[in-house]
């Protein structure tokens, strides 16, 4: 028997549940009558539970019948076996069940969210978080997706609380001085989904999108900051309901932000759950990052209503359709919203880290067999979301958006209060697109990596595709294998420019090799043009140097990808490190934000392998590049200037002042923040987030104190994060390590601490003893923080870039054998791997080059 997957001889099709959690105790008591459908005759049950006391179990039907059982737990398959007295006939069963259980501090399952109020006293509020596979510690189920059911929730509470969970309000009633919360029946769905939320809360008034009332909820004291999101969170319901062409599944939608919050946000039907930062936000004082962060997240989980929830993944191996899905349509829906956000641009520096990830032998397919819940946790990376969606957005572009919508509509109006996996959507597609859909996909959703076509031209005029899988390493790190090269089916979108103009055309390379007829006149050839395609372009020198020539003929995406692509040529040692230094200082005039985006994160991995000798020289190039663009656009904004041009002065400061480490910056910083706190919102809200990071690099006697207390008495959810992460960013030892102190001594929430770590690992001034740090502290922190934690915690070991360091990280995870699930420990390894060999490999060049420019 399969130990992950439950016996279908009982299936639910109903929960009554009713649950009382005490925020003093911290416990909670349930009871529930689940209406089963027994197949075959049974003597026992299998469900799913864990860390609950069921305290009392039986069966009765309809006629009159009652059957005792007594309940077993098995913690290690998260399992209760109820073992029935007498055996139960085939038919309809109500089993009920009363237990009781602790309100956890692991932000999962039913647990607390401890946060002061606007007076600075402790409060406590009670929330969920079921997925993947947490339902079964609020309540027992079939915590499976493919057991969907219908859930009709009563919430007993302190009178003084509020409640919410998926549906609307049937009933308030009184009893024992308690208050009685009864919900509306839910669509038929899966325990995933479900979620209950108790405590002192307030609401917006609630915006009606067609027939369907929405608010956003928080604690007492933040209603302000709620505008924004419920914005775009009727804007992306109602863009949803054309696109899908159905309408939204729930009675109501509420969207609520809980102080204490693993994840970014989770999508429970009608009930969506989101970190403060996700959705909280003062628009006015807020960066058009911070902004663009909430857009996507609300209108993410929205697309998550009809894709995930109506329709759902039959097993944990479909959960990159969901949230691929969810990524592209988020895309999608802001992209209608905020036209001139042009997210689909930006949308660039995710694919990039999709590319980044899957061009290792440690990647993955994008779906895979998964047997075991810890392996579904794993897939929630940059893969499942990035790639996903970037392989999506390929397929969309190439069917063309209406047959793709056509497709999509199809899927969703077949599978509604169903699941379905990927061969499904691909019919739906197929039927709308007449033609075979997995014959162009299976390649980039079943097998690992993507190629990087190489572009050339011979003599006789021909232009030369040539396809093979892209990895920065030679040879793989054991005991992994290197998987056999199949070419993949490569829609290649060309654009020649010539004498005449310019021609598009559009090639599926499906060949390693293909040969174009190429115009005589043919000056500069760009292929990806457009830039939507889930691969690289490597272009033989001639041509490389032609578009260089005229980057004036490229949209920002395709500038942007070409960095990105020379950057991983770089990486892999297709491209010697120098050479990819003299092109960035083709882009010093360089106006996109995305393009410098991807410039500077490549100088921030030089500046990891740099030695500190060499540091200021770094700085000084960093400062080359940067200025004149810096230069061009000044300080202050000028009327009519766009959000993205006002974002990248913000990150132009920041790259000048923390990487180029400029004095005159650093000075002028000081001036702009000390205005800025003279007359709150006097400054560009775009300008401050990297103003306060410069500032800490800077790290003037007094700051460290003065950002700490920002930090403590933040206002907003985004003030808080950027004083926080400002804390991580000084270059002085003692304070780095009151920092790091504060990460487990309950200063830093969980959800954030282990964020703040990564940043530290990353930091070159902060790396060493904050290794140290970690291998001290790693069973404490386990401990303390949420579930996932340490994964994301340990990434930052991929900023340990010495050969010494990464032995280090070696010996000390062989010890630790740490369950990351997955192969993401493989691929720290393998990233750290990847920076080291460049350190080696290029590192007396770089030496001798920034010693020749600076
Ligand atoms: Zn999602």
């Amino acid at each position: 028997m399969d130990p992950y997957r439950l016996p279908r001889t009982a299936v639910p099709s109903r929960y009554d549940i009713r649950l009382e959690p005490d925020l003093t105790t911290l416990t909670f008591r349930g009871t529930q009558t689940v209406a089963l459908d027994v197949a075959e005759r049974i003597s026992d049950i299998t469900l799913n539970a864990v860390e609950l006391t069921i305290e009392s179990a039986g069966l009765e039907n309809d006629r009159g019948e009652t059957i005792r059982a007594t309940a077993t737990m098995d913690e290690a398959t998260e399992r209760c076996r109820l073992t029935l007295t007498s055996p139960a006939a085939p038919g309809r069963w109500h089993l009920r069940l009363a237990f009781r259980g602790t309100l956890n501090d692991k932000l999962r399952g039913f647990y607390r969210s401890v946060y002061k109020d606007s007076s600075g006293v402790s409060r406590t509020m009670a929330a969920t978080q079921f997925e993947a596979t947490d339902a079964r510690r609020a309540f027992p189920c079939w915590d499976e997706p493919s057991f969907k059911a219908v859930f009709s929730v009563t919430l007993v509470i302190d009178p003084a609380l509020t409640a919410v969970s998926n549906t609307s309000i049937v009933s308030e009633t009184h009893e024992n001085g308690r208050k009685v919360v009864r919900f509306v029946d839910s669509i038929v769905m899966s325990t995933y989904l479900v979620a209950f939320v108790v405590g002192e809360l307030e609401a917006t008034e609630a915006v009606m999108v067609g027939r369907t009332p929405m608010k956003v909820w928080c604690v007492p004291g933040k209603k302000r900051l709620a505008r924004f999101g419920q914005e775009i969170g009727a804007a992306s319901l109602a863009f949803f309901e054309r696109y899908y062409g159905l309408p939204y599944p729930g009675d109501k939608l509420d969207l609520l932000a809980i102080p204490d919050f693993a994840a970014g946000a989770m999508e429970n039907l009608g009930a969506i759950t989101f970190r403060e930062t996700a959705l909280l936000v003062d628009e006015t004082a807020a960066s058009h990052t911070e902004l663009e962060r909430v857009a996507d997240v609300v209108a993410h989980e929205n697309a998550h209503m009809w894709f995930g929830d109506l329709v759902t993944m039959t097993w944990w191996n479909g959960i990159w359709l969901n949230e691929a899905f969810a990524t592209f349509m988020e895309m999608l829906a802001v992209d209608a919203w905020k036209p001139e956000w042009q997210r689909w641009a930006t949308f660039g520096v995710s694919r990039a880290a999709a590319l980044s990830l899957d061009g290792l032998h440690s990647t993955r397919p994008i779906e895979f067999p998964v047997t075991s819940p810890r392996d579904a946790d794993a897939m929630f990376d940059v893969l499942t979301y990035e790639k996903g969606a970037s392989v999506l957005r390929m397929l969309e572009q190439y069917l063309g958006p209406e047959v793709f919508r056509a497709g999509v509509r199809d899927y969703l109006e077949t599978h509604k209060f169903d699941n379905a996996d990927t061969g499904d959507l691909w019919a739906a597609l197929g039927r709308a697109a007449r033609q075979p859909i997995p014959a162009v996909m299976d390649g980039w959703i079943f097998r690992p990596g993507y190629p990087v076509v190489t572009v050339s031209r011979d003599a006789g005029g021909h232009l030369i595709l040539a396809q093979q899988r892209f990895n920065y390493l030679r040879e793989p790190l054991p005991p992994a294998a290197i998987e056999p090269d199949q070419p993949w089916q490569v829609p290649v979108q060309l654009r020649v420019h010539g004498a005449r103009g310019a021609a598009e055309e559009r090639v599926l390379l499906a060949e390693r090799e293909t040969r174009l007829r190429l115009g005589e006149a043919a000056d500069v050839v760009v292929a990806n043009a457009g830039g939507h395609g889930f691969y690289r372009i490597r272009y033989a020198p001639d041509l490389l140097e032609a578009l260089l020539q005229r980057l004036d003929v490229l949209a920002p995406i395709e500038r942007f990808n070409l960095v990105n692509d020379a950057w991983a040529m770089a990486g892999a040692g297709l491209m010697p490190l120098t050479a990819y230094l003299e092109l960035t200082a083709r882009f010093r005039q360089e106006r996109d934000r995305n393009v410098w985006s991807v410039l500077m994160a490549s100088f921030y991995a030089i500046n990891r392998i740099v030695t500190p000798f060499d540091r200021p020289r770094l700085e000084a190039l960093v400062r080359d590049r940067v200025a004149p663009a810096f230069a061009a656009l000044g300080w202050t904004g000028r009327a009519g200037e766009d959000e993205l041009t006002r974002q990248l002065r913000g990150d132009l400061v920041r790259a000048l002042g923390v990487l180029g480490n400029d004095a005159a910056v650093q000075a002028r910083a000081a001036e702009v923040y000390a205005g800025s706190l003279k007359q709150p919102g006097s400054v560009d809200p775009n300008l401050l987030p990297g103003v306060i990071a410069v500032l800490a690099q800077a790290g003037e006697d007094g700051r460290y104190d003065e950002f700490l207390a920002a930090f403590r008495s933040a206002k907003t959810p985004q003030d808080e994060q950027r004083y926080l992460y400002a804390l991580a960013g000084f270059r002085e030892p003692a304070l780095l390590r009151q920092t790091l102190e504060r990460t487990i001594n309950g200063e830093i929430r969980t959800q954030d601490a282990p964020f703040v770590v990564r940043s530290m690992l990353l930091s070159v001034y902060a790396r060493e003893l904050t290794w140290e740090f970690v291998k001290r502290q790693w069973d404490t922190m386990d401990r303390l923080y949420p579930k996932h934690a340490m994964r994301r915690l340990a990434e930052g070991v991929t900023g340990l870039v010495t050969r010494e360091l990464e032995a280090d990280v070696q010996t000390f995870f062989a010890a630790k054998n740490p369950q990351f699930g997955g192969k993401v420990l493989a691929q720290y390894l393998e990233q750290l791997r990847v920076a080291v060999a460049l350190r080696e490999r290029e590192g007396a060049a770089l030496s001798g080059y920034l010693g020749k420019t600076s």
